[in-house]
């Protein structure tokens, strides 16, 4: 059944699935207009936890704390792809869930997802399905001897993905990999990697940021900058087609993230959809009218879309684990001191190598104004 989101006022009650980073942020930007916010999965010293009315730390698969949680909603959300798709078909029983499953079941499966993309006409990596060592050496001969090897489901960051050669031990790979399924890609010869944050409203409004550039570091997002000089005109305006065709596709209420590859001649591919607001989309925070978070609140929540204008270039650095581990307060002091440098930290107790602990974003004159000021702000805390 069509679902379409009813007008939440203020004083209403959001429901998250999921209580990381996202679902903080998501918190943070409904509680400042005054809605409440449960989150599930979670205990309440999550991320997301520590900023919402209440938490539920129970199983997705608990269908009597679901029951629960959806009777103390008005509408659910969620804040990863990893949601089981049985949890949200069980709280669509009682409760609006939106985006609804079909955009979640794609962007849980590679091979669904490419699958549907293509269906619609939006150009992905070449790709095929493997399910034995055999597959997976004539997919890697198809695509002239190098390509990538990635698990079909829970696969993120870089992780569950190998590159793979014909010169390899194919069948070792193959044992290691351990997997039924997984899809193998041909390498796309890309000259920078963007993303584009769209979302969608009740009367199928749809509003789009500019696409940002990404940077990458051992496969986790390091920078993001926007508006980016080698974002031309014609790459915006295929990357809001593409992301229009999507949200079009799955009937999307919500926000998404399209990450795409500017390819060498021109033209874009798309990596993968996030069926949520994304990592690269933070800058939205200090740069733009409306965040994506304040987005995918008002979304779900039956309200118009906010202005998602930009009020000023940016960029975003990811802090991990790894950029705190000799900061000291003398550090973030110095950070703090420096104007038009903003701080976001996620409220994590531990910090661990490669995990986000936060972000800086930078807003300056200029993009490379603000990527310089952003990269020179984290240097900071190294000590
Ligand atoms: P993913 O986990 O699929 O987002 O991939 C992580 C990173 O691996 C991407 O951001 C790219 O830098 C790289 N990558 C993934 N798939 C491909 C591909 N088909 N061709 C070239 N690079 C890729």
């Amino acid at each position: 059944m069509k679902q379409s989101p009813r007008s939440l006022p203020p004083g209403s009650t959001l429901g998250m699935l999921g209580g990381d980073q996202l679902g903080r942020m998501f918190a943070i930007a409904a509680r400042q207009c005054g809605y409440r916010i449960i989150t599930f999965g979670d205990p309440s010293d999550s991320p997301a936890g520590q900023v919402s009315d209440m938490s539920i730390p129970a199983n997705f698969s608990d269908e009597d704390a679901l029951r629960k949680f959806a009777a103390q909603v008005d509408v659910v959300t969620y804040e990863q792809e990893n949601i089981p798709v049985p949890t949200v078909e069980l709280l669509l029983q009682h409760v609006p869930v939106f985006p609804g499953p079909e955009l979640l079941r794609a962007s849980q499966h590679r091979l669904l997802e490419k699958t549907s993309l293509r269906k619609i006409g939006i150009p992905t990596a070449n790709f095929a399905a493997v399910h034995s060592a055999e597959e997976l050496k004539a997919a890697v001969a198809n695509f002239g001897g190098d390509a990538i090897l990635k698990t079909v489901t829970l696969g993120y960051d870089g992780k569950g993905q190998a590159r793979v050669r014909s010169t390899d031990d194919l069948e070792a790979v193959w044992k290691k990999f351990a997997v039924e399924e997984a899809i193998v890609e041909q390498i796309v010869d890309f000259s920078f990697e963007l993303s584009i944050v769209a979302s969608r409203f009740g009367d199928g409004t749809c509003a789009f940021y500019p696409p940002v550039r990404n940077d990458h570091v051992n496969h986790i997002l390091d920078v993001s900058v926007s508006p980016a000089d080698s974002i031309s005109p014609q790459l915006t305006a295929d990357a809001i087609q593409i992301a229009r065709a999507i949200l079009e596709h799955f009937d999307v209420i919500g926000v998404l993230c399209v990450e795409l590859f500017a390819t060498t001649d021109g033209k874009l591919v798309v990596n993968e959809i996030a069926p949520r607001p994304h990592n690269s989309g933070h800058l939205t925070i200090d740069a733009c009218r409306s965040s994506q978070f304040e987005q995918q609140f008002r979304a779900v929540s039956g309200l118009a879309s906010g202005n998602v204008e930009m009020r000023s270039p940016a960029a975003m650095a990811n802090l991990l684990g790894d950029h705190l581990f000799d900061a000291t307060p003398e550090c973030w002091s110095a950070v703090f001191a420096m104007p038009n440098v903003h701080v976001h930290m996620y409220g994590k107790a531990e910090a661990r190598t490669g995990r986000k602990m936060g972000h800086l974003t930078a807003t300056a004159a200029t993009a490379m104004a603000a990527e310089d000021l952003v990269v020179a702000a984290r240097r900071k805390l190294r000590g």
